[in-house]
């Protein structure tokens, strides 16, 4: 039905304003950076062309440069629109694909390209958005199944830690039904999700160290009493344990988790089935996605996120 949708244009994107905004936003954050050729905070843009230039050196260069919008086929508004349709809806990227022109391989590959480009941009962007928080930090656990491929494009390996872009290649051939536990971390409106192999206190402590570097010190962690979170030592524990309650007398509860699962389950199934690094990557992705809409700051923290790593 959507395919027909689109066949009969009911159903046109408009990228252009979204390509001007990004366009806007990469120019201005060039005014702030380096010359790459040399190294003097000296880049001049003009509103009539994607060109920048260098004052001292005159070299020029396009806005994308550095940017995850460079060299694709998809328009920067393309891109974001098509990233926002996988992150932020449970359109499958099949779904997704059937909106653009362009082949299910190129949305596919720039989606999960773009992907990494965000999680690292995610890092800087809040860290300097965001105050050290004194609120507690919920954090919860669950199993969560995930297997090889099957037919897709495969997921790029190396891309799902923060690597540097230049993805090891390795088509990934894992047996389908391993099983990966999801940890989840709330504090304010900050949502960690992780994929990991197993809930051993040293991978529960992935997800918290995570928090830690993302909104400062953790003073007070709140957690269902499970056996794996005893060896995390924090100032100041409490424990909710499920077996007989969901929120104790003083107010301590990890619902704001129990949320996140809810949320986070219907959006996983649209892939039936992920490899390993597939679903590590996704798993982050909708965690800082999620975080950016609580904060109130949707599409410019996006844009943001993208922007910024053009200082690297
Ligand atoms: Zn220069």
């Amino acid at each position: 039905m959507l395919r027909h949708l689109v066949e009969l244009t009911s159903i046109v994107l408009r990228p252009e304003p979204l390509d001007q905004k990004i366009e806007r936003h990469c120019k201005q954050m060039w005014e702030e950076a380096p010359c790459p050729d040399c190294g003097e905070t000296n880049i001049k843009a003009g509103d009539s062309s994607p060109r920048l230039w260098c004052t001292n050196c005159r070299y020029t260069f396009t806005y994308t440069r550095n940017t995850p919008f460079e060299g694709r086929t998809l328009t920067p508004g393309e891109i974001l629109i098509a990233f926002i349709l996988y992150a932020d809806t449970l359109l499958s990227i099949n779904q997704v694909a059937q909106l653009f022109e362009t082949v299910y391989d190129t949305v596919h590959t720039t989606i999960r390209e773009v992907e990494a480009a965000f999680e690292r941009g995610f890092h800087l962007v809040w860290t300097e958005f965001q105050e050290d928080a004194d609120s507690p930090t919920q954090i919860d656990e669950t199993g969560q199944k995930c297997s090889g491929y099957k037919g897709q494009s495969p997921p790029r390996d190396g891309l799902s830690r923060g690597g540097s872009g230049e993805p090891g290649r390795s088509r990934w051939e894992g047996a389908p039904g391993d099983t990966m536990t999801l940890v989840g971390a709330c504090r304010d409106t900050l949502r960690v999700l992780r994929a990991e192999d197993g809930a051993k206190p040293d991978e529960l402590r992935q997800t918290l160290d995570e928090v830690e570097i993302l909104s400062g010190k953790i003073e007070e962690l709140w957690h269902d009493g499970w056996h794996g979170y005893v060896p995390l030592v924090y100032e100041n524990e409490k424990v909710v344990p499920h077996s007989e309650e969901f929120v104790t007398d003083d107010g301590v509860h990890v619902n704001q988790v129990e949320c996140l699962w809810s949320l986070v389950d219907p959006w996983l199934q649209k892939f039936r089935g992920l490899s390993k690094p597939g679903l590590e990557q996704s798993v982050r992705t909708y965690g800082f996605v999620r975080t950016l809409n609580l904060a109130g700051a949707p599409l410019g923290g996006l844009i943001d996120c993208f922007a910024v790593n053009l200082f690297h």
